[in-house]
């Protein structure tokens, strides 16, 4: 590792992305679908082009994730543009480039139907629909439950529907949206929120398991399947690549130093996620076995 200049550095397997694609893509066999990359999982340029050369589309939650996704070149008609604080300007760019919009609220119709008509350009919206299900995920990560900021709230999905249709000339209603949560284990949920909605240890699911638990409600009524996988595409494809400055004790903790820290990598300390570990060159057989933190510079 010494004549690697830049460190820490993320090293990503190109293959393994193409196999987690590939994976998704297979279990959409069959269905009409779009994998929309959701960008923040990972929004690396190169990584974007990539994902895009392979057929993917793009899941957008800011308006520079749009500007971005408009640089690495995505198909528009493949992307879906989120998120509840959604500002004018980004949704005017959106109605420009003919993304699909989600609306999350009132006032982001309001927007949306304002964005319109300054684009001069008829959007099609989904409604994001609060299903009210409980993903069983790190609270932090929960996004479909009963208390979340997103979405729409049962009660209230008649006052959307009618409303979009009060905006003929504005807006074009061409499906419903859920997010339930991240890190999800426990695929059968997913099919608690379609039935929902579309008749109006950690062993992870595979694609195929996901697909499943929905593939016969959305074959049945002739529906287009979009779904928006981030980490499960990028999570295990690279690694932080550290080196070890110095070891250092306490008196009473030993500690490994190394040059990655919470700028590089926040989410384990954050979420008190498994942070995995291992050395690039193997110990020697002879080495003595102890306990050492793994430390960055960073107070954090
Ligand atoms: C973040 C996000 C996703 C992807 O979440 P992952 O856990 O990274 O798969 C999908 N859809 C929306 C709307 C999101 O905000």
């Amino acid at each position: 590792m010494d004549s690697v200049e830049k460190r820490p550095f993320y090293l990503y397997s190109k293959p393994q992305i193409n196999r987690n694609f590939e994976a998704y893509n297979q279990a959409l066999e069959g269905l009409s679908s779009i994998i929309g990359y959701a960008i923040k999982a990972n929004n690396n340029l190169k990584i974007l082009e990539h994902l895009r050369q392979l057929g993917c589309g793009a899941v957008l939650v800011s308006g520079n994730e749009l500007r971005l996704a408009l640089h690495a070149g995505f198909d528009l008609t493949k992307c879906v543009f989120n998120g509840n604080g959604k500002l004018l300007e980004d949704l005017v760019l959106a109605a420009k480039a003919g993304v699909f919009v989600n609306v999350d609220s009132e006032f982001d119709l309001e927007n949306i139907v304002s964005a319109a008509r300054i684009a001069g350009k008829k959007v099609n919206v989904l409604l994001r629909i609060n299903p009210n299900v409980d993903p069983q995920v790190h609270p932090y990560v929960a996004t479909g439950n009963k208390n979340s900021k997103f979405g729409i709230r049962n009660e209230k999905l008649q006052w959307f529907l009618d409303a979009v249709k009060a905006h003929p000339d504005e807006l074009k209603l061409v499906g419903a949206h859920c997010h339930l949560g991240s890190t999800i284990t426990k695929v059968d949920i997913f099919r608690d929120a379609a039935v929902d909605y579309y008749h109006a240890g950690a062993i992870l699911p595979t694609p195929r398991d996901l697909i499943d638990t929905v593939r016969e409600l959305v074959l049945s009524r002739n529906l287009k399947l979009i779904i928006e996988p981030g980490r499960s595409l990028m999570a295990y494809t690279c690694s932080l690549v550290n080196c070890a400055t110095g070891v250092k004790t306490n008196g009473t903790k030993n500690f490994v130093v190394i040059d990655g820290s919470d700028a590089e990598l926040i989410r384990p300390s954050l979420y008190g996620a498994y942070q995995h570990i291992e050395l690039v060159s193997p110990a020697p057989p002879d080495a003595e076995t102890s306990t050492f933190d793994v430390v960055g510079p960073v107070c954090e």
